[in-house]
């Protein structure tokens, strides 16, 4: 048996779906860009039946990955298989993943079928799955409360019917360690043609054992974890890549197995999905917390600085953390920032230079010192801003102050038309927000949820505004940062119009391709 653990991120897919608002289809592409520097051996996109949106972002992701296998997701049903294999088929190396519940629980409740007939679907499935490619994923959803002789059964009969990797998730998050290292013995002991298949788990964090039921299952035998950046998916989450990486890593002695992760991208794509998916991560989280590599009490810094091992097993530096502080400032020259960009990770092609430096140099002048994040923020935004993007704020003007009614005028960009509004609100935020939607007239546009964040340390930090916004049936999500609290809403915002536009795009041209059939 192979020591080599795949890891198969599904950051996209269980992680995405738990998000307050989805991602657009250009955060997707850069998650999964990072997703593949990280190292992953399979990124789980979406899930393309679903909707257009989805759709797109995993044709889009199977377009431009090269060096991980794309996989989408599919339920046992010949409609969904046929849009993954649609989706994907522009891949160089992709995957079809579908699944289908096994336990007494949802077979008799939720699928309301005999176990028999599910597992003639699941068989017919993976059949189906197998004529768009020979890397084919089948999942026993809520394996974890399966009956385990129906399991040993549904595993050898999706192994025969051509299943490359047969999936064992405890989808509700309810098995302690032992249990499951024992379901994952079991099968490799009871299942005949076991040695045909890879087998993989998916374990969520509804009781905090998902890694270390990870952890278990890799002992027994299973040589694929499903996890997700930051453990962000369903209700508790999913289990976290950075923690089974890191733990993979640091006790490789112990457990013999290794992964293809290259530790020190985790932290910056630990900040990067965090970022996108406006999902903060708790101060105290291993790994990746603020506080993970810190170290308070007294005898600790002593020991620390007389010998690094003392209190620490891993360093920062191993995960990508930088701990070299360097003060940027307005008198920084461009070699500077390219230097900290390349300390930083980031390489040439990732950022034009020239537009970052303008940026960096407007944004030093208002607040003195630019941080490592303020430049990873500017580099982020450029991004988006690189995006064609329909709607551009080209004045804001915002007055507020007591005894006064607040009021904002704004000058916009939509398309290749130029617009100016002024309107009152309660605060000048709501004023500006009005001035936009005047001016825009899209008036579809409902602020559902609007959370202010410092970023970067002291009073000169910057502002983080995220708004999640509700258009047609549909939530948006939208960050906005800059120096001023109003700005930085009006970004949001603005960025969720233009995620509106993206949408509308995709759907119209998935109503023409159904009208031209
Ligand atoms: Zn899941």
């Amino acid at each position: 048996m192979t020591d080599r653990v795949k890891i198969f991120d599904t950051t996209l897919r269980d992680g995405e779906q738990a998000l307050p608002a989805s991602l657009s289809v250009k955060e997707k592409l850069q998650i999964a860009l990072a997703l593949e520097r990280l190292g992953v051996d399979i990124i789980e996109a979406g899930f393309p039946v679903s909707s257009p949106g989805d759709f797109k972002s995993v044709q889009t992701i199977a377009r431009e990955i090269k060096n991980a296998t794309v996989c989408g997701l599919s339920r046992a049903v010949m409609k969904d298989i046929d849009a993954c294999g649609e989706a994907l088929k522009v891949a160089e190396q992709f995957r079809i993943h579908t699944f289908i519940a096994t336990s007494d629980i949802h077979v008799g409740s939720k699928l309301r079928k005999s176990q028999d007939e599910v597992l003639d679907m699941a068989v017919a499935a993976i059949k189906h799955a197998r004529r768009y490619t020979d890397d084919v994923e089948f999942s026993c959803e809520d394996a974890g409360r399966t009956n385990i002789d129906y399991l040993c059964r549904m595993v050898e009969n999706a192994i025969n019917a051509g299943a490359t990797t047969v999936n064992i998730p405890d989808t509700v998050g309810y098995t302690i360690p032992s249990e499951f290292g024992a379901i994952i013995q079991t099968l490799f002991n009871r299942v005949p043609n076991i040695d045909k298949a890879t087998i993989s788990v998916h374990c969520h964090n509804d009781l905090g054992l998902a890694v270390a039921n990870s952890i278990a299952a890799v002992q027994f035998g299973a040589r694929q974890i499903e996890c997700t950046i930051n453990g962000i998916g369903e209700r508790a989450g999913n289990c976290s890549l950075e923690e089974v990486a890191m733990i993979l890593k640091t006790r490789e002695a112990m457990l013999g197995l290794q992964t293809g992760i290259n530790s020190q991208e985790i932290f910056r794509t630990s900040k990067l999905v965090s970022q996108m998916c406006n999902m903060p991560v708790q101060s105290n989280k291993a790994i990746v917390g603020a506080n993970a590599f810190s170290h308070s009490s007294g005898i600790h810094q002593d020991g620390i600085l007389k010998a690094q091992n003392t209190y620490e097993i891993m360093t920062p530096e191993s995960v990508g953390i930088n701990k070299n502080h360097l003060n940027l400032t307005s008198r920084s020259g461009r070699h500077v920032i390219k230097h900290r960009m390349h300390e930083l990770g980031y390489k040439d092609e990732d950022y034009d230079l020239d537009t970052l430096y303008q940026a960096f140099l407007k944004l030093a002048d208002k607040k003195g010192q630019v941080f490592d994040y303020d430049l990873e923020a500017l580099v982020f935004f450029d991004q988006q801003k690189q995006q064609e993007a329909n709607y551009e704020l080209l004045y804001l003007h915002a007055n507020a102050g007591k005894g006064m009614i607040p009021s904002a005028t704004v000058k916009m960009r939509m398309g290749d038309q130029e617009g100016t509004a002024s309107a009152t609100g309660n605060g000048p935020v709501d004023a500006a927000f009005n001035a936009i939607i005047q001016v825009t007239g899209n008036n579809d546009i409902e602020i559902v949820d609007f959370k202010l964040d410092s970023k970067g340390e002291g009073a000169d930090a910057l502002a983080q505004v995220s708004v999640v916004a509700e258009y047609r049936g549909r939530r948006f999500n939208g960050i906005g940062l800059a120096t001023d609290i109003v700005e930085a809403g009006v970004k949001a915002l603005i960025y969720v119009l233009n995620n509106t536009c993206l949408a509308d795009q995709i759907d119209e041209k998935k109503q023409q391709k159904i009208a031209g059939v």
